[in-house]
């Protein structure tokens, strides 16, 4: 039971909780490790449509009922008020809806941090902050609409513009002397470069509002990255790189036949392509000499790609900002190449969309790694699922 409540022996005697509580524009919520409310400020009634004096004394998940962004209610352990009563440690979340009373959903951010009794340091219960943040996405969508349709129109005329200077570089088409040539080349890397940044943009902001296109399907990643390598090979050859696919940990040679484990996963092909095919070329463009190595490994319930590089490294200050969108080292290096920034931060997005996780792990001088994590298919599943796809996708199953 939480002491809340009782004076300390420091609490001025005039310092009235429920008086403070109220100048509070944030919701605060007081729970206990008995999972019921103990207190519920004047705010967290306004966002839930719950009078304090009903929501105190019932249990959390009946007043605090989430879902998550598309409606699908939270599986109970997954409740933020859960998740920092059973992990004792502070639980943020800003993608959820609150459900309020009526039924209506109100998107929150949420921080729920223990409280922390001097006796013995233990967790007795933990208090979250709720806040409506419904105007501030109204803003994020209108903003990213805007990005959407801008980035959609202008790549029309872009394209025709690289199509124009395609033509004009084309000596059956036109004659230009070395001198124009020469111009025109840079205009049409220019022009090339501009379309790929309305691209990445308008996947960075379908990204952002949960509008990403995914069509999964039972893919082995291992003939993924074998392509991927193969393609990527001559670029890294022209830059005196090598590049090379390492067979998995586990590849076995039985009865003088190379026997390598299988890694299904449960991913849109396109998409997981264009991760990493970005991130082999990013290991390409920002190494100098030495190789690029493409890995496959994990265990019975992850698949994990690597994709490590002996090139310039990144700074470590840098790291935890290398997802974010725009997000470019600043160094001569990055400033002679051409890049948008958005490369890594669509990458992180495609990854979640799969359960996934993605981080790098990188020194200075030596080179970094790229880390992919997808929860892995058993062949068994995947061959059940193979089947169930195609008696949906054939006419016959398919009624
Ligand atoms: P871009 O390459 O278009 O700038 P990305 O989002 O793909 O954008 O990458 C963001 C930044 O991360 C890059 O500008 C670069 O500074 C850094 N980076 C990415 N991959 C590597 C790598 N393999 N080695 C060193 N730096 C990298």
């Amino acid at each position: 039971m939480l002491g809340f409540g009782k004076p300390r022996a420091s609490q001025p005697a005039e310092l009235n909780t429920e008086f403070l509580l109220s100048a509070i524009v944030d919701g605060v919520v007081l729970v206990g490790e008995d999972n019921t409310i103990h207190l519920f400020s004047q705010a967290a009634s306004s966002i839930t449509g719950w009078p304090a004096q009903e929501a105190v004394g019932l249990d959390f998940r009946s007043v605090l009922v989430m879902t998550d962004e598309h409606g699908q209610p939270y599986p109970p352990e997954l409740h933020p008020f859960a998740q920092a009563l059973r992990t004792h440690s502070t639980i943020k979340d800003s993608k959820g809806l609150l459900s309020t009373r009526s039924g209506k959903l109100v998107p929150i951010s949420l921080i729920v941090s223990p409280v922390i009794e001097d006796v013995n340091s233990m967790a007795t219960g933990v208090l979250g902050v709720l806040r409506d943040i419904t105007a501030e996405k109204l803003e994020e969508n209108r903003r990213s609409e805007f990005v959407s349709t801008a980035s959609h129109e202008m790549r029309t005329p872009i394209a025709a513009i690289e199509g124009y200077l395609a033509l004009t570089l084309n000596p059956r088409v036109a004659n230009v002397d070395a001198r124009g040539r020469n111009l025109l080349e840079k205009a049409h890397t220019a022009t090339k470069q501009l379309s790929q940044l309305f691209v990445d943009l308008l996947t960075s902001a379908k990204a952002e509002d949960g509008r990403l296109a995914s069509y999964p399907k039972i893919i082995e990643l291992g003939e993924v990255l074998e392509q991927i390598t193969d393609t990527g090979r001559f670029i890294a050859q022209k830059k005196g790189l090598e590049l090379k696919y390492v067979l998995s940990a586990g590849t076995d040679v039985r009865g003088g036949r190379v026997v390598r484990p299988l890694f299904y996963v449960y991913v849109d092909p396109g998409r997981i392509r264009e991760v990493l095919q970005n991130l082999v070329d990013n290991a390409i463009k920002y190494t100098n000499e030495g190789s690029v190595i493409v890995a496959l490994t994990g265990d019975s319930s992850v698949a994990q790609v690597q994709i490590k590089d002996t090139g310039i490294g990144i700074p470590e200050e840098d790291i935890p900002h290398l997802f974010q969108k725009f997000y470019r080292v600043d160094n001569s290096m990055t400033r002679s190449l051409g890049g948008t920034g958005l490369g890594l931060f669509i990458s992180q997005k495609i990854i979640e969309l799969y359960n996934g996780r993605i981080w790098v792990e990188s020194q200075v001088g030596k080179g970094s790694t790229f880390f992919i994590n997808l929860p892995r298919l058993t062949s068994e599943q995947a061959l059940q699922m193979q089947k169930t796809e195609a008696s949906t996708l054939s006419p016959l199953g398919n009624p």
